[in-house]
């Protein structure tokens, strides 16, 4: 009897300890914020969990010297409220992180949206009950949510990778992953810095900190490709300006491949002479931003030779940028074209190099060896360091769900069913896992696209559907095989399409950050077959009923 008390007692406990909503968004970042603010205009009952302990995602935890966007301030801002247009001040063409999460935060106040959010609320399990149509949605440390639907806004660069090296917990001095840069500021002043990494991130930091620090030592596995962001001000005139164009912006952004302002140049990149097309590249190398990509010939991305010419012109940048010949051919890609990873933007990267106190150490030539308690020891020399930063990168896109145990279905596991590869309904639903809603989701067009202009469309495309199933009172969503076949499908061949189909990067290809990815076995993260086309795409699959999906 008294053990059956103490049992009674404790389900009481656990039903009192289970908040019900009819939904619960996962991730306070950018899409998440924009997908709180929909469903509390539309009155639903909903709750947004964050496992850190404020808003903001990507632009909360970065906060590594030199993050900023690489997209233009004014295509990267929310654009559904004309009063939040007109009342925010880009102060840079390409803002960095402190304003950029200033920025969240002040559509979050504005729109009276912290209300609805739970930090330090990490979701650690999520169980799908078939006989109740609900998800039950398990906090690491205590404290449940069931909701009828769930919502995932994990972000694609939520999951930061570390290398594996000997010796690593040795190390006595500081060392962080920029992802977890510390909040209190790091002293770099007359320091001995390594930064391991030379992804969009490493090169962020590396140029950034190279002129405050005592010595710099880049731990360079593979060189990447680089261009000028070409930041500049904006001053009020400026600002009034891009206000006045604002739908044009959008407009424009919503047109393009890559949600851009900038236009492929469509003139034929053999109908031009090889003069011809080296004074576009020159003025394109002065432009801002992803200009030199997304305003580049489309040739670049499907012809090898016209992708080996481009790349020949921008090595020939780097040796014109970098003093020592030898260091130069250290910087220049020789495994992948241009273009055929995510292009990181720099300021200044290169000079870097031609400071006294930055040395790059090619790990290719020397591996590392071994971390010592007081700093990295490769083939050739042992480095003294007091700082050692990981820019190592991430498990992209689906690293987020992979660290959430999702069961759904007759107990099926997500991540056993993306192992080799995700397997999506447009990158928002996924077959045996009903009532699961993913924004900005593994094989949607948000990782291939300018990220804001891509989530905008996916949650308006989202909540729209989230509408139609609950005023039918439908209580099961769920991606129709054959449906999610036919999609994989199409991200595979507009995949295949494309050079950099057998890349090493994060998006691009098998994504070289995570140990166990196999060399040459691709992994479908995005859709590369453009932002016009999936908006199309999916507003023709709303309009016919939301073909492709089960909806009882
Ligand atoms: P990343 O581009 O994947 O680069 C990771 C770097 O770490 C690569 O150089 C990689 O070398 C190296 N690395 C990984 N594992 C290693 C190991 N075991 N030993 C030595 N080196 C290792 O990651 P990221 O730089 O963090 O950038 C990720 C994405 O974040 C970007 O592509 C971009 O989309 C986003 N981002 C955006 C901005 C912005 O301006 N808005 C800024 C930064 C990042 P390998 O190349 O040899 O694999």
């Amino acid at each position: 009897m008294a053990q059956a008390g103490v049992a009674v007692v404790e389900e009481a406990a656990e039903v009192a300890n289970v908040e019900r909503h009819d939904v619960v968004v996962v991730g306070a970042g950018v899409s998440g914020i924009y997908q709180i603010k929909r469903l509390a205009d539309l009155g639903v009952d909903a709750v947004l969990l964050e496992g850190d302990d404020d808003l903001g995602g990507t632009w909360y935890r970065n906060r590594y010297p030199g993050a900023r966007f690489d997209s233009e301030s004014y295509t990267y801002g929310y654009s559904f409220s004309k009063e939040l247009l007109d009342e925010w001040h880009w102060k840079e063409r390409f803002s960095a992180q402190p304003e950029n999460l200033r920025y969240l935060n002040y559509v979050a106040d504005k729109f009276e949206l912290r209300r609805h959010m739970r930090f330090n609320s990490r979701v650690e399990r999520m169980t799908w009950n078939e006989a109740e149509r609900t998800w039950r949605v398990d906090l690491q440390g205590g404290g449940a949510y069931v909701a009828r639907f769930v919502i995932t806004s994990l972000g694609p660069l939520s999951m930061p990778t570390f290398p594996s090296y000997p010796g690593m917990d040795e190390f006595e001095g500081e060392s962080f992953h920029t992802y977890w840069w510390p909040k209190e500021s790091v002293a770099l002043e007359g320091r001995r810095i390594g930064v391991i990494g030379t992804g969009a991130t490493g090169i962020q930091v590396i140029s950034e900190i190279a002129d405050k620090v005592g010595q710099l030592t880049v731990f360079q596995r593979r060189p990447n490709w680089s261009t000028p962001l070409n930041n500049a001000a904006i001053s009020d005139e400026e600002m009034a300006a891009i206000r006045a164009r604002y739908d044009e912006i959008f407009a424009n952004c919503a047109k393009s491949p890559g949600g851009f302002e900038h236009v492929p140049d469509r003139r034929g990149f053999w109908s031009l002479t090889a003069e011809e097309r080296r004074q576009t590249w020159d003025e394109l190398y002065d432009q801002p931003g992803f200009a030199i990509l997304s305003a580049n010939f489309l040739e670049i991305f499907f012809d090898e030779a016209a992708n080996n010419e481009m790349s020949e012109y921008i090595a020939d940048r780097i040796r014109r940028r970098v003093n020592d010949p030898v260091v130069a051919e250290k910087l220049i890609p020789k495994d992948h074209g241009f273009g055929m990873q995510r292009l990181p933007l720099e300021t200044r990267y290169f000079e870097a190099y031609n400071r006294d106190n930055v040395k790059l150490v090619s790990l290719a030539e020397t591996p590392i060896e071994r971390f010592m308690p007081t700093g990295i020891q490769t083939t050739d020399a042992a480095y003294e360091l007091d700082v050692i930063v990981y820019a190592t990168g991430f498990d992209a896109i689906t690293g987020g769900y992979d660290r959430i145990e999702i069961v759904g279905v007759d107990g099926q596991k997500l991540a056993e069913k993306w192992r080799d590869s995700p397997s999506t309904y447009l990158g928002v639903l996924s077959h045996g896992f009903p009532n699961l809603f993913m924004v900005a989701g593994p094989q949607s067009v948000s990782g291939s696209t300018n990220f804001p202009r891509a989530i905008e469309t996916g949650v308006d495309w989202l909540t729209g559907l989230l509408q139609h199933v609950m005023n039918d009172d439908c209580t099961r969503v769920e991606a129709e095989p054959d449906a999610e076949e036919g999609w994989v499908g199409e991200v595979v061949s507009a995949h295949e399409r494309m050079l950099f189909r057998r890349s090493k990067g994060w998006f691009t290809g098998y994504n070289s950050n995570v140990a166990g990815h196999q060399e040459g076995h691709v992994r479908y993260q995005a859709f590369f077959g453009g932002a016009p086309k999936y908006t199309k795409t999916i507003a023709g699959i709303a309009a016919d009923g939301y073909r492709g999906i089960d909806l009882r």
